[in-house]
């Protein structure tokens, strides 16, 4: 049986970018709801690391597993940086009230100093006590309407000037060789790989 890898958030999209992005190393990937864990642990750091590793140290405290977790979340220039990693929880509300609320705050700001970036970070917890951390960052612009079903969060107002289309316009396979996700997890490839070699000598 190959080790199990604790793949540690609580959204189903993220589990699904992980499998499709992770899912051929030599681990097998479970979900904290298939180990027990129901609980989330609150996002208290001011950092896309410090909430990453809150979470990866926390959930591998809890299971005993090596644990991924990742933090993730919108940067945009023209609002200092937000919503950043209140991300999840920007204005208090969610879905397309969330997607409106920052095109609301965008309303007046002209195309080229629309710039964004979306950045993921991801910590790695062993239960052993060592911690790696990986960043991945993708650039785009925030569009001025919604556009494309694919994808969640704010994938549909996140425009690839290069690529004429916003990320929720792209296939799931597409997204994932390009994201900051995806950059972040080739990283974490990397990392868990020698985690596995070590495991099997
Ligand atoms: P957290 O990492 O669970 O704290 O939440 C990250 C939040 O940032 C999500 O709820 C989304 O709103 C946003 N986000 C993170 N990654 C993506 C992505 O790949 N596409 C769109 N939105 C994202």
């Amino acid at each position: 049986m190959p080790p199990r890898l604790l793949i540690a958030t609580g959204n189903p999209h993220k589990v699904e970018e992980f499998r499709a992005l992770l899912g051929d190393l030599p681990f097998e990937l479970v979900r904290l709801d298939q180990v027990g864990i129901h609980e989330q642990i609150a996002e208290t750091g001011t950092t896309f690391a410090e909430n990453a590793r809150l979470k990866a140290e926390g959930y591998c405290r809890q299971s005993g597993l090596l644990t991924l977790a990742d933090d993730s979340g919108l940067e945009i220039a023209a609002l200092n940086g937000a919503p950043g990693v209140y991300s999840a929880r920007y204005g208090g509300v969610s879905g397309r009230a969330q997607l409106d609320l920052v095109l609301q705050h965008m309303h007046d700001v002209p195309w080229p100093q629309r710039q964004a970036r979306f950045v993921c970070v991801i910590a790695i917890a062993e239960p052993q006590g060592a911690l790696h951390l990986v960043e991945g960052t993708l650039d785009g612009m925030i569009a001025h309407a919604p556009q494309g079903e694919f994808g969640f969060g704010y994938d549909p107002i996140f425009y690839l000037p290069e690529r004429g289309l916003t990320v929720a316009q792209l296939p799931p396979d597409e997204k994932n060789r390009i994201s900051h996700r995806a950059r972040a997890a080739k990283q974490a490839r990397a990392i868990l790989l020698a985690i596995a070699q070590r495991a099997a000598s």
